[in-house]
């Protein structure tokens, strides 16, 4: 590879298709999948997760708010779009854009059924969320005959698919609670379709509901961190290749002299004489604060530094006593050899956090 020169997130498209290719194998051929590309997929490059996975021929997208939706049709993309949490605000560029709402409650359901009959809409479809326990969004099972009352007579909306979402499908403690949301949605499900006299396709499972409960797979599956790489699950991430990795290069190197201190507020203060290196790269870029003060390692040609001291906003100091690297030399941040999850996990956060951190001034480059 050439020289970065720059703080640089690359995206790696095969690995994607690999990580498809992986849950994909965990469930059945016809089991429809939605790939969830919200957060500007999980922090990467939207647009293009969202050609490749098209071209994968992937079901369905799914997106957290409407402007992303909008965003990924102006790119030209043609497959379905799910809006997982619309605003009655966003209602009428969802229909623009031919997006697929979430109606996840009482008010949401009558707002857009209200904008439907205003442009005379016919068959639009869209998907009813129930709540079976995460206790977010979503109607509950006791709201079925509601929802009836709403839609019956009318023809400006179909009812395309009912999901649900599982509160801890990771957590092998909490699996009767996963239990009890899958009946749960089992059973709304058959409330839905008597009341409907139609069935919906069904989905609950995102990527550890695939590795967990396959067996609650329905007609399609929500994945999203699993193609990034990770499963919540050091077994799992094994069999998955991250897609992104994050590269930055050390500016400069300094001496520094016993009791020295190195950044803002003096928070690093050396015992003994110690070389760091200042990095590109700061929480403007989603590097936050939690990284600091030596919880966190980077690494140089394979060898692990400390960030130390306060994360500035443009910079980070990390101590390379030790370590041969000069200017200008690459510094790993996380990615295929030291993943998100554990550079997450020394400062008691998630691999989801860290990835969709990364802001937009992080330079992308995508390879396939
Ligand atoms: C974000 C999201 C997902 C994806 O979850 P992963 O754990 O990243 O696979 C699935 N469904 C819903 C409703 C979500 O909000």
């Amino acid at each position: 590879m050439d020289k970065i020169g720059e703080s640089t997130l690359f995206i790696d498209l095969s690995a994607l298709e690999h990580n498809y290719r992986y849950l994909k194998s965990k469930i059945a051929p016809e089991t429809k999948f939605l790939a969830v590309v919200k957060a500007f997929a999980y922090g990467s490059d939207m647009v293009s997760i969202a050609k490749k996975m098209e071209s994968l021929e992937a079901d369905y997208l799914a997106v957290a708010y409407a402007k992303e939706g909008v965003l990924l049709r102006n790119a030209g993309i043609k497959i379905p779009i799910l809006v997982l949490h619309p605003q009655p605000i966003n209602f009428g560029e969802i229909i623009d854009n031919n997006l697929e709402p979430s109606l996840y409650s009482p008010k949401i359901l009558r707002e857009f059924l209200a904008e439907a009959k205003q442009r005379q809409l016919a068959n639009f479809p869209v998907h009813i969320k129930f709540n079976t326990g995460l206790n977010r969004l979503g109607f509950w099972e006791s709201d079925v005959a509601f929802i009836h009352q709403q839609l019956q007579g009318r023809n400006e909306s179909k009812v395309i698919s009912i999901f649900s979402h599982l509160a801890a499908s990771e957590d092998k403690n909490e699996k009767e609670f996963s239990q009890t949301q899958i009946s749960t949605f089992e059973k709304i499900s058959k409330e839905i379709d008597q009341k409907l006299g139609y069935s919906p396709f069904r989905h609950m499972l995102n990527t550890s509901g695939i590795i967990n409960y396959p067996q609650a797979q329905f007609e399609m599956v929500r994945s999203g961190i699993g193609l990034y790489g990770y499963g919540n699950d050091a077994k799992v991430d094994a069999q998955l290749k991250p897609v992104a990795t994050l590269k930055t290069v050390i500016s400069q190197i300094h001496k520094i002299e016993p009791h020295e201190s190195v950044g803002y507020n003096r928070a690093y203060k050396s015992e003994g004489y110690r070389i760091t290196a200042t990095l590109p790269l700061g929480h403007a870029d989603g590097i936050g604060r939690q990284y600091g003060s030596g919880k966190t390692y980077v690494s140089i040609n394979g060898k692990k530094a400390l960030i130390i001291g306060n994360v500035c906003m443009d910079m980070i100091m990390i101590d390379i006593t030790g370590i041969d690297c000069k200017e200008g030399d690459e510094v790993l941040i996380f990615g295929e050899e030291s993943s998100a999850e554990d550079f997450a996990g020394s400062a008691n956060t998630i691999s989801y956090e860290i990835l969709t951190a990364i802001s937009s001034r992080v330079k992308r480059v995508v390879t396939s």
